[in-house]
Order: structure tokens, then sequence, then C-alpha cells
């Protein structure tokens, strides 16, 4: 098991992770806030953007922390606390 940062698609409710796996998937929005990230969910193909203060931890298996997305019911929200750094994308 992993713990890995992530956001829900609020659509389909796959959880999309944020690691080193996954973060070509994540785009950084150009010319405007710094903060401010796109996301393109592959499950239901829709497009939300979040900021990194949207993140969560959740504990998902390593094949899906590998994979990068996990479905509905195929991850754990973790109630910790993450310092924003671990939250960076780089
Ligand atoms: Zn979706």
């Amino acid at each position: 098991m992993a713990i890995s940062m992530g956001v829900l698609c609020e659509k389909c409710g796959t959880l999309h992770l944020i690691n080193s796996a996954t973060k070509n998937r994540v785009d950084r929005l150009p010319r405007t806030d710094s903060n401010l990230f796109v996301l393109r969910c592959m499950a239901c193909l829709a497009v939300r953007s979040f900021s990194r203060g949207d993140l969560r931890a959740y504990l998902v298996s390593d094949e899906y922390y590998a994979r990068g997305f996990a479905k509905r019911g195929q991850y754990q929200l973790q109630p910790i606390q993450v310092k924003s750094r671990a939250a960076s994308c780089s």
C-alpha cells in the first residue's frame, strides 16, 4: 500500500494521484495563478481545475499508485495533514 496526494474527479469519482508517475497528466495553467492545475479525467473525459489546497492524502494499493488513478471504492482518504511541499508536482 502507498499513500499519495490526489484529487477526485467530481463527475465520476475517480481518484487521480499526483505523483512522479502521473505528473505528466496534470498541466499547470499557463499565464494564470500558478497554484491552479488542470486535470483531464481519462475515465469520463471531464476536465477540471484544482489548486494545491484541493489535494488530499489517499491510501491506495501499489498497483493503483503506479497506474496513477483508482476508481470509487479503491482508495481511502487519510486524515493526515500533508505539508504543501509534499503536494508539489515537481
Ligand atoms: Zn471523471
